[in-house]
């Protein structure tokens, strides 16, 4: 069971996606594999690719196994079509299970994702708040890069191959691997040992290894509230500062962009809440958080409510004829009452996984799992908006990428 929808299943298929999705399928179905790999990759998303290269630039035979006919497809959606690929401000605290992602990420996290990308080729920009993009601006220019190091360092790619079991078998893996294309059909694959890298959708693999797995459920997401006429404000932005509060008590605080939506609220304000929000909390809105109180009152005094506010919220905030300082007032204390996650498919990450305590920090193996590794969203590790997921992908990656990878070596 995935925690998030497939987007391929909700895609329109025009003509030529058609004939690219054959393309792709006849791509697929061509792949010989081996009868045993050193390190077999259970997912080709941003984690999985990451372990899949290091293993293999490792010594290690490496087989990525991606259900999608293409991999490295779920890096393309990232950052709006940008990949906001990292955060030049990574730091621990910043992640669900902090001491954890503190131990398997060290001192050197931002240096070696950097580095990471350095050497294939990719250069990297910053922007506000410290969110480091490719140059380029393209998704795909990410995708690209780390697919060509991979082929480079010959990982073999099984597209259109879901994983549906796995067993351990004395000391090696067998994988169960069904097709997700037309004519394909079913195969086994061994491994001398395994990276789970599937993402938000860990569970058959984790559970077939009798792994402790965290509830998964979605984060950074819209929230649905009530407390203003929303569908009058759809579209419009501010710079906010929020605190999410639950019987009086803060739950969390965030400042950022804030996106208002016919059903609540979006943004990084709202993505970042949504990791602890309730139905039934509520959130206390500052809509002028660069600007005290005293001061809003004496400049809306003196030139009403446009130098400060956005004209559809001040009328909104304003209405049964209120004064411009009364309005700015209001904008600084707007109490919203969450009634739920607005839209799960539009989650960026799922919260759960494989639990933080059955991993080894220094290798990321499972704890009674031998030659188990275990990346990315699969663990119970999610971090907040700003590239701090990815930079979470692309290290846990490289750890267990390069462990399993010495794993095989020491046997
Ligand atoms: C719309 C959107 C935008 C985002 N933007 C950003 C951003 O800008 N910055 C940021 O830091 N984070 C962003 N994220 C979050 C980020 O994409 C994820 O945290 C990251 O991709 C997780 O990497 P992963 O390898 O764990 O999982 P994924 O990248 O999801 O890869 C998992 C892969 O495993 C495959 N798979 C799953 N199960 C199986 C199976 N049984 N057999 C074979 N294959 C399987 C899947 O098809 C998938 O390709 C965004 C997420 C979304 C949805």
């Amino acid at each position: 069971m995935s925690a998030r929808p497939r987007s391929t299943s909700h895609a329109r298929r025009t003509p030529s996606r058609l004939a690219r999705e054959r393309e792709l399928a006849a791509r697929a179905r061509a792949v010989e594999l081996p009868r045993i790999a050193d390190v077999v990759v259970l997912g080709a998303g941003a984690s999985g690719l990451a372990a899949a290269i290091t293993a293999a630039e490792s010594g290690a035979s490496v087989v990525a196994v991606e259900r999608s006919l293409e991999c490295g497809r779920s890096i393309l959606a990232t950052g709006g079509g940008r990949c906001n690929l990292a955060n030049a401000s990574l730091s621990a605290e910043r992640y669900h299970n902090p001491d954890f992602v503190s131990a398997v990420c060290g001192e050197s996290f931002l240096e070696d994702v950097l580095g990471f990308f350095s050497d294939c080729g990719l250069a990297v920009a910053e922007e506000e708040d410290g969110r480091l993009y490719p140059v380029t601006r393209e998704a795909s220019s990410v995708r690209e890069v780390l697919v060509s190091r991979a082929l480079k360092a010959s990982v073999t790619f099984a597209c259109g191959r879901e994983a549906t079991a796995v067993t351990e078998d004395g000391g090696s893996f067998d994988l169960d691997l069904a097709p997700t294309f037309e004519g394909g059909r079913r195969e086994l694959l061994g491994a001398r040992a395994i990276v789970i890298a599937t993402g938000g959708g860990c569970d058959a693999p984790a559970e077939c290894l009798g792994l402790p797995v965290v509830s998964p459920r979605p984060a950074l997401c819209p929230l649905a509230c009530e407390g203003l006429d929303f569908s009058a404000l759809d579209g419009r932005r501010a710079r906010a500062s929020a605190r999410l509060a639950r019987d009086g008590a803060t739950i969390a605080r965030e400042t950022g962009e804030l996106l208002f939506r016919p059903y609540g609220i979006s943004g990084i304000v709202s993505f970042d809440l949504s990791r602890n929000a309730l139905p039934g909390d509520r959130v206390m809105l500052d809509l002028l958080p660069e600007v005290d109180v005293e001061t809003a009152r004496e400049l809306a005094a003196r030139g009403g409510t446009a130098g400060l506010l956005d004209d559809a919220l001040a009328a909104q905030l304003g209405r049964h004829g209120k004064a411009a300082g009364d309005v700015v007032v209001r904008a600084k204390a707007i109490e919203l009452l969450v009634t739920g996650a607005a839209d799960e498919r539009r989650a960026q990450v799922t919260v759960g996984g494989i639990d933080v305590g059955a991993l080894d920090t220094s290798t990321l193996e499972c704890r009674g799992v031998p030659r188990a590794f275990a990346c990315g969203e699969a663990v119970d590790v999610d971090g907040a908006c700003g590239g701090f997921n990815l930079a979470w992908a692309w290290k846990s990656g490289i750890v267990a990428g390069a462990s399993a990878a010495h794993s095989v070596r020491r046997r």
